[in-house]
């Protein structure tokens, strides 16, 4: 997503611009994701980056030229009494960032959501904007595009290393050859440690696996238009597919070192070290028997749905949860954008136009070079998530 997404900025600003993908594109964490759209964070740098991105969603398939599944469905967030101050912060600080987002009691759920039931919780948010989006076609139309503008696209072919000269980017080895260039975009995902490692820059990144469970419920109920629900007490989020289906899951990896026990459990049958080159099937019984439960303690309407699929996804994780958007070694033009963990396809647009800004310019508008930048790792300056549930930022 991010590599396709800065080929695509890149190239719109008339730049000479190769993308090498050594699989399939959307082949890593993008086409598995659960494509949620939202501005729902803690943290300023991350609200005003999601906001951006938000807008640019809206108008990315006229910009396009493809369908990319775009929906604005909205998103419902609601917390238990122990989160309901840390909700209404946010939400104000959502606001002033230009977020439509409102507070609301639980209650009121089932106004947008049928049958929600609200028992355990103190309070909601309801957010507007907020979308979901088919990953996949992103990616490939964004590539596609690129590629109109000129860009030149070669799938099947991985790089093998970066080259620096004079601690500046000289170009990159691929398994087809070496290609010489003024500024690497690195985009690898999980798999970006080993080629920062050949430049001497350690990107604090390791695999992490999601799970991810698909419910027909056959309930006119639930349609497309129904807003996503993210119940941050059982840590369950459910959002409507394009055909009537729940997409459903469980964040709880995220949650933080405090909080491990029956949540954990939910997502026992992913690896807790995950190769991105292995595919890793689909969550056990137990784990999607878990997710059900929990779908049909909030929506009872949705007692018998029929588990249609589940799938689980490996994306690139930073201690801190948060993207990585850093040129290192500094001055070097090699640009470090991964890290995305299980959060960021809903940034591409603004991360890629931010790409394409930094290259110009050594600057960007909207993202805040510091706050996503790897020195946060060693000055300690790490994002930290208001939320129990650290990966809502
Ligand atoms: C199950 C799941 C659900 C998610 N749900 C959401 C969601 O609802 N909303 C959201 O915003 N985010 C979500 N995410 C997170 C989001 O999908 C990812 O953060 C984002 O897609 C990462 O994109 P990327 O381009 O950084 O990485 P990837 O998509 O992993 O792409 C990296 C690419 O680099 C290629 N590559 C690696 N090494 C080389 C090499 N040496 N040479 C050439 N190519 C190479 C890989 O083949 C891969 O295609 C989810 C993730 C998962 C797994």
């Amino acid at each position: 997503m991010h590599g396709a997404a800065a080929a695509y900025y890149l190239a719109r600003d008339g730049r000479d611009v190769v993308l090498f993908e050594k699989g399939d594109l959307a082949g890593g964490a993008t086409g598995l994701s659960v494509g949620l759209i939202r501005c729902h964070y803690s943290n300023e740098p991350m609200i005003r980056l999601a906001h951006r991105a938000a807008v640019k969603w809206q108008d990315l398939e006229s910009e396009l030229g493809q369908s990319l599944g775009y929906r604005r469905n909205g998103l419902i967030v609601a917390v238990a009494p122990d989160d309901a101050d840390a909700l209404r912060r946010n939400v104000e600080l959502q606001r002033r960032i230009g977020v439509d987002t409102e507070l609301m009691a639980p209650e009121e759920i089932s106004r947008y959501v049928p049958g929600f039931r609200a028992h355990g919780l103190a309070l909601a948010a309801f957010e507007r904007q907020a979308a979901v989006a088919d990953p996949h076609r992103t990616a490939t139309a964004f590539a596609a595009r690129a590629q109109e503008l000129g860009a030149r696209v070669y799938t099947g072919t991985a790089v093998t290393a970066i080259r620096l000269r004079d601690g500046r980017v000289e170009g990159v080895e691929t398994d087809r050859g070496f290609v010489r260039c003024e500024w690497v975009i690195h985009a690898a995902g999980a798999w970006a440690p080993r080629l920062a490692a050949g430049i001497g820059v350690d990107l604090p990144v390791k695999p992490g696996s999601l799970s991810v469970c698909a419910f027909d419920p056959r309930y006119e109920g639930w349609s497309t238009e129904t807003p996503t629900w993210m119940d941050l007490d059982t840590v369950t989020y459910a959002r409507p597919d394009a055909r009537g289906l729940i997409i459903a899951g469980s964040d709880h990896d995220q949650k933080g070192d405090e909080d491990d026990g029956e949540a954990g459990a939910l997502n026992r049958s992913a690896p807790a070290e995950p190769d991105p080159d292995v595919y890793h099937g689909a969550p056990d019984d137990l784990t999607a028997a878990l997710v059900y439960e929990r779908i049909v303690d909030r929506c009872p309407w949705a007692e018998g749905a029929r588990l249609v699929r589940g799938w689980i996804g490996v994306d690139a994780y930073t201690p801190d949860y948060h993207l990585i958007f850093a040129e290192a070694p500094a001055g070097s033009r090699c640009l470090h954008v991964t890290g995305g963990s299980g959060n960021s396809f809903k940034l591409s647009p603004a991360v890629g136009e931010a790409v394409a800004e930094y290259v110009a310019s050594g600057s960007c508008t909207y993202l805040d070079t510091q706050a996503f930048s790897l020195e946060r790792f060693a000055t300690g300056r790490l994002f930290r998530g208001a939320y129990r549930m650290h990966i809502l930022g």
